[in-house]
């Protein structure tokens, strides 16, 4: 589950925080379906 703190979203599955919680959900769900990071997603993490 994406975790908030403030305006900022954590995915946790891999740590990465983002501003947005939709970046953070794809982000988690990318990395529970392939066990590793999507580029153009953690580039927009913060
Ligand atoms: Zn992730």
């Amino acid at each position: 589950m994406v975790k908030r703190i403030k305006n900022l979203f954590e995915c946790e599955e891999c740590n990465l925080w983002y501003n947005d919680q939709k970046t953070a959900q794809k982000c988690e769900q990318w990395c529970k379906a392939h066990h590793s990071c999507n580029l153009e997603i953690i580039q927009l993490s913060v």
